[in-house]
């Protein structure tokens, strides 16, 4: 007889956005007038940029005819992608990176949640709290995590690290030893990033404990600050202890299109193996590679042309961060991020809730939102807004806040 996977038995339901979906929808049909403004869900809002489209276009003419038809590709990504992205995201910035230690895939969400196949099972595995839920889920479905114990909301076996403002959204180092450590930066759902300094604490960790740092850069265009690295490999010592995980989705509004990409440094040896071999053993094994036509599209981003198109993109949405951020600190609220991220996370007034300020910023304001507390316990008393929606809608949100609070 054969048996599933137990460990899938033991997730809770993915309740956050499904939840959110249910109280929309419920408030929508009682007040169908109402004008929502949807603030919740991190996705991008506005179109390809036109290079990217070209370089698309062209990529279904090469597959349209005999002489520069594409079949099966290098499972690692197109040498032409490959190279570009390792000349234009990190020797540019001074940081060698070698282009065979660029994976391209369909995306982050894949790579984040595949790694752990080269990873050992008993690893021990640290997460910010709160957290995008990947990186949880995907080790519970291996059997990392323990059970989840309902009370406690968090698994047994994961070490949970507090990032809230009171630590300035930088988790301290943990007490007891960790193996493998999943950091965002600039963050989801806080919207902060780590500085330089404050990196440098977890690379240091990180090589003094053998263990392994995930970083997931996936908002890295929307840094603005000096003292924020766009890569962990602008740390030194980091190749010696960290992967790192790049996404075409918010930085160039692949969400839909699909593609990413992973760095595996050749250095990152543990067991005596290096994970660049393991991760390419895996990849060549279990992934076919991204689409050719994809892979094209991604290419024109470093472009001249497209990476100016992509500015403008991220130009836009950081001015709804900028609406927003001030917006509400008008209004009286504490806010965090924004400045780094397309994400503002905001402190619920008074104490409250985050789904009963959830629920008051949908029937009062008609605006939604994403409470905090569905990012882990750290996230309650907070509530996240993105800055991923159109100009107008935005500035509306805000005057509607504003008269909330009057
Ligand atoms: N990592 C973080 C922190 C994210 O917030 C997201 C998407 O929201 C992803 C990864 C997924 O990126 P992709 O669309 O490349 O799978």
């Amino acid at each position: 007889m054969a048996h599933i996977n137990d460990n899938f038995t033991k997730l809770p339901g993915s309740y956050l956005f499904s939840e959110i979906g249910r109280r929309t929808a419920a408030y929508q049909e009682a007040h169908p007038e109402a004008k929502l403004i949807k603030m919740g869900i991190g996705d991008v809002t506005l179109p390809l940029a036109p290079a990217v489209v070209a370089a698309m276009h062209e990529g279904v003419d090469d597959l349209a005819a005999a002489e520069t038809f594409h079949g099966y590709g290098p499972e690692q990504g197109y040498d032409f992608l490959r190279t570009a992205i390792a000349e234009a995201d990190f020797r540019a910035r001074g940081v060698e990176i070698d282009d065979d230690e660029i994976f391209v895939s369909d995306g982050a969400k894949s790579d984040c949640g595949n790694i752990g196949d080269i990873l050992s099972l008993d690893s021990r595995v640290a997460v910010c709290d709160p957290v995008y839920p990947v990186y949880v889920d995907t080790n519970a479905m291996a059997g990392r995590a323990g059970d989840y114990d309902e009370d406690a909301q968090g698994w047994t076996n994961i070490v949970y690290m507090p990032t809230t403002a009171e630590n300035d959204f930088c988790p301290a180092l943990p007490e007891e030893d960790v193996d493998v450590i999943y950091l965002c930066s600039p963050n989801n759902p806080t919207g902060t990033a780590l500085t330089f300094g404050q990196l440098k604490a977890w690379v240091d960790y990180a090589n003094d404990h053998d263990a392994i740092i995930m970083f997931d850069a996936a908002y890295e265009r929307f840094i603005t600050q000096d003292d924020v690295p766009h890569s962990i490999y602008e740390i030194p010592g980091a190749k010696t202890c960290a992967i790192e995980f790049r996404s075409f989705s918010k930085t160039a509004g692949f969400t839909g299109a699909r593609c990413g990409y992973t760095v595996v440094p050749k250095a990152l040896v543990r067991d005596g193996a290096s994970l660049n071999g393991l991760w390419n053993r895996r990849q060549t094994t279990k992934f076919n590679g991204a689409s050719y036509v994809i892979q094209k599209g991604a290419a024109a981003v470093y472009t001249p042309e497209g990476a100016r198109q992509i500015d403008e993109a991220i130009a836009h949405y950081r001015e709804n961060a900028r609406v927003i951020r001030e917006g509400l600190t008008e209004a009286g609220f504490e806010v965090f991020g924004g400045v780094n991220s397309p994400y503002i996370w905001c402190k619920t007034p008074g104490g409250m809730g985050s789904w009963d300020f959830f629920n008051k910023l949908l029937e009062e304001a008609n605006i939604i939102t994403t409470p905090g507390a569905g990012f882990g316990p750290a996230g309650e008393g907070y509530i996240r807004f993105t800055a991923f929606g159109n100009a107008e809608a935005t500035k509306e949100a805000m005057k509607r806040v504003q008269a909330l609070k009057a």
